[in-house]
């Protein structure tokens, strides 16, 4: 028997993984700016490619999700527990963070001084300051308001994916209980959410030569050398993502009555492609395609369930956050009391909530998390260094956590129907 078409193209996908890695490997060694810089666009095209796909598809997607739901008591049943399976999960990973990282203690003894903090880039500082300032609550509720569109089009053109989500829950709804002024806009939507799909599946093509280009720039640019001084730190992370991701791949294994390796296997397409690009966003459509074509959930489940994900379920930043916060505390020797170990678990949970689905978002928001023990932001600067290796780690376990979502959901839907 010839390999599935699935197998096929996670295994090329694998090894553009390993090459861009070795690849940027040698370009880091020999400092090949030039060579770095002509691989960009080749990375950049295939995100790009990506993006463009965003908008339409959450829009159709969960737009047809509420329709195919039949009715609103179903949408809120979804919601409900769709809502449940992110906090539940986000705990889990809060509280193994926490664990990991009062275990290995990467921050206990450390010479900070030997540590680069070069200090945080004026656009960086200014992100920082800004959040921290702003506080949980007000970050929590900024996330709220920020989510009603006041022009549906406006969000849909800047890419503000939660409120499109929020338009599109709108006029989904309207639609359920309007069902014959409808009918011509179902059409459009299934259309436009059909061929959205197709065209998922030409990128997908391109996905071994992205994500060559982007591993081999990242690699390039950051190299290995901040590993040394910061290695037990990024253990403590690695270690605490991989516990979740385990804990995770158990999870669906038992609500998917699949193998935890099936499961793996039939998201690996869309880790990796969140692991080069670190974005949720970005790997957005891919991981749809994976969910329905891979793990067999019903289109229905997977077009309410990712968007939602993708943008406020961030399984690997929460417990990024929790560990990063308290391996700073443990460098300066500040107070590592139960008590703000506790205010750690909260505001790590809520500030993962409001981190954008890009790139080193969680950088940012773990500036709330800083402000609410009484950190210092400072501490930010000395783990800057390899952020951008821990994002792609992190974001691979937000990725597989809106899959394993989708089956969990699911699962709890047929048992309730
Ligand atoms: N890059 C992450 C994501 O897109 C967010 C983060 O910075 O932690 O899921």
């Amino acid at each position: 028997m010839g390999e599935t078409k699935n197998a096929k193209e996670t295994k090329h996908i694998l090894i553009a993984l390993v090459a861009g890695t070795i690849f940027g490997l040698i370009l880091y060694h020999y400092q090949a700016t030039d060579v770095v810089e002509s691989l960009k666009p080749v990375g950049e095209i295939f995100i790009k490619l990506l993006k463009m796909l965003i908008t339409p598809l959450v829009l159709a997607s969960i737009f047809m999700a509420i329709v195919n739901l039949g009715s609103p008591e179903e949408l809120g049943s979804m919601g409900v527990k769709s809502i449940a399976y992110y906090f539940v999960t986000t705990a889990i990973a809060v509280l193994l963070g926490l664990v990991v990282v009062n275990i290995i203690q990467p921050g206990v003894g450390l010479d900070i001084s030997t540590l680069s903090s070069g200090g945080l880039s004026e656009s960086l500082n200014q992100k920082v300051q800004s959040s921290s300032e702003t506080g949980l609550l007000k970050t929590m509720m900024g996330v709220l308001m920020d989510a009603i569109p006041e022009n549906p089009f406006e969000a849909m053109a800047n890419m503000k994916i939660l409120q499109v989500i929020v338009f599109s829950i709108f006029l989904g709804v309207a639609a359920l209980l309007n069902r014959k002024a409808s009918e011509p806009l179902i059409g459009f939507m299934d259309s436009l959410e059909t061929l959205s799909m197709v065209l998922i599946h030409w990128i997908m093509k391109l996905a071994p030569y992205g994500i060559f280009a982007l591993m081999a720039a990242v690699i390039a640019e950051t190299g290995f050398d901040a590993l040394s001084a910061l290695g037990k730190y990024m253990g403590a992370v690695i270690i605490g993502l991989t516990l979740h991701f385990i804990v995770l791949a158990f999870i669906a294994s038992w609500r998917h009555k699949a193998s935890p390796l099936g499961v793996i296997k039939a998201c690996l397409p869309a880790m990796l492609t969140a692991f080069s690009t670190s974005s949720s966003a970005s790997t957005l459509p891919i991981t749809m395609a994976c969910v329905e074509d891979n793990l067999g959930v019903q289109k229905k489940t997977a077009q309410f369930v990712l968007p939602l994900g993708a943008t406020i379920n961030m399984d690997g930043t929460a417990l990024y956050e929790s560990v990063a916060v308290i391996f700073i505390g443990q460098a300066y020797g500040l107070d590592l009391s139960i008590a703000n170990q506790v205010i750690i678990f909260m505001t790590a949970s809520l500030a993962a909530v409001g981190a954008a689905a890009i790139p080193g978002a969680g950088l940012v928001t773990m500036s709330i998390v800083l402000t609410a023990v009484g950190y210092p932001l400072d501490g930010i600067g000395l783990i800057l260094a390899v952020d951008r290796l821990l994002d792609m780690f992190r974001t691979c376990v937000n990725v597989f956590g809106d899959c394993v979502g989708t089956v969990v959901v699911e699962s709890f839907e047929k048992k309730s129907s």
